[in-house]
């Protein structure tokens, strides 16, 4: 079976001094629309306790300069905004932020009838015309959005949206569940684990490292009275910080990427524990091990992946006790019988000797095919 998707590709620009000039006036006017929409937006609700309904184009008179950048980046920004509005209303989630210069320098357009194109070695974007950029591979299919950002370390890039194809995947019968290791990223139900890339922790030691020299330049710069924006020591070092910063980033992803696919190609169930990484990271011990491995951008893709590839991802209860039950025989141990530092142990029921963590993979595994049993009856039952 075939699927129509929208897949991201992800394009390293290499804009001229103009281009870079264009570049750095759209990042600026979407950054000054969204703040200055939304400040209206307030200032009226204060007064009035209604929500205001502006639009960009109210504010192309007052300021004209607005009228040099593509009006889709604006009409983007007004949509973005009303999706931030929504999503404190319906999910609780954070209230809408003023944004700041240099932080996710970015704005998205839309390709009207091949206003956003590619060649082999550039890219097409409205108002600026063909930029030079390295494509990783053939983006195929009909662009829908381009979203332009660049980086703190000044690097540009382009994310395309495109409309794909894809295959589902063949059916393997083989099912697998995952636990979240402690030292290890991922523990499997077949009782292998999957080790976080070493080279990762190096380049965070390099990172720290990076970061201790930042401060030093800091503490400098104020000893001397010099405005940060004006000390080039403290600026150099800014710029390496971000690299080694962007680079742990990439590969990660990188790595998250290859795993999730593999995953989702080499078995047909995945079961996973619905994890709440938030009230976790809070959990000093804990912290480091999840931020660093990336959970949540691993299931993320792990569930695009399974539904794009025809595979099927089960989220576990986060109560359910994966790790304090026997996967032999059901015996259930207290939270006090198996505290987080003991990572093997007997069951007093049946014997059975177990690795904490493949234990748990082993229940989640099951507990999600039971999961999935009661979809399928379900989902027949219906039709
Ligand atoms: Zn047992």
């Amino acid at each position: 079976m075939t699927k129509q998707i929208l897949k991201a590709h992800k394009v390293r620009l290499y804009p001229n001094e103009e281009q870079q000039v264009f570049f750095a006036k759209s990042f600026g006017c979407t950054r000054f629309i969204w703040n200055k929409m939304l400040n209206d937006k307030i200032e009226h609700y204060k007064k009035t306790k209604t929500e205001l309904k502006n639009t960009p184009a109210q504010y192309k008179k007052e300021f004209e300069w607005l009228k040099d950048v593509d009006s889709l980046a604006l009409a983007n920004v007004q949509q973005n905004l009303r999706t931030a509005y929504s999503k404190f209303f319906k999910q609780g989630t954070g209230f809408p932020k003023f944004k700041k210069k240099g932080q996710r320098d970015s704005y998205t357009t839309n390709n009207q009838k091949g206003t956003v194109a590619v060649t082999n070695n550039t890219v097409k974007l409205p108002k600026v015309g063909h930029i030079k950029a390295r494509l990783p591979s053939k983006v195929n299919g009909l662009i829908k959005s381009a979203t332009i950002s660049r980086t703190p370390s000044g690097k540009y890039y382009v994310s395309l949206l495109v409309e794909t194809i894809v295959n589902e995947l063949p059916k393997t019968h083989s099912n697998i569940g995952i636990d979240l290791g402690l030292t290890d990223f991922i523990v499997l139900s077949d009782g292998s684990k999957v080790a976080n890339p070493t080279f990762l922790a190096k380049l965070q030691h390099k990172l720290a490292r990076e970061q201790k020299i930042l401060a030093k330049r800091r503490a400098v710069a104020k000893a001397d009275q010099r405005k940060l924006s004006d000390s080039r020591n403290y600026q150099k070092q800014k710029i390496k910080v971000a690299k080694v910063y962007e680079k742990i980033t990439n590969i990660r992803k990188d790595f998250l990427h290859k795993l999730s696919f593999n995953l989702i190609k080499n078995h047909d169930v995945i079961a996973i524990e619905d994890l709440n990484v938030k009230g976790m990271v809070k959990n000093r011990k804990l912290s480091k091990a999840i931020s660093d491995s990336s959970w949540s951008t691993f299931t993320t893709m792990l569930n695009y992946k399974a539904e794009w590839y025809g595979k099927t991802l089960v989220k576990i209860d986060r109560w359910y006790p994966s790790s304090k039950t026997c996967s032999g025989c059901g015996h259930l141990l207290t939270k006090a019988e198996l505290p987080l530092q003991v990572r093997s142990w007997n069951c007093p029921s049946c014997q059975q000797k177990h690795d904490r963590d493949i234990n748990a993979s082993i229940n989640i595994l099951n507990e999600g095919l039971r999961l999935a049993t009661i979809k399928t009856v379900g989902a027949t039952g219906l039709a």
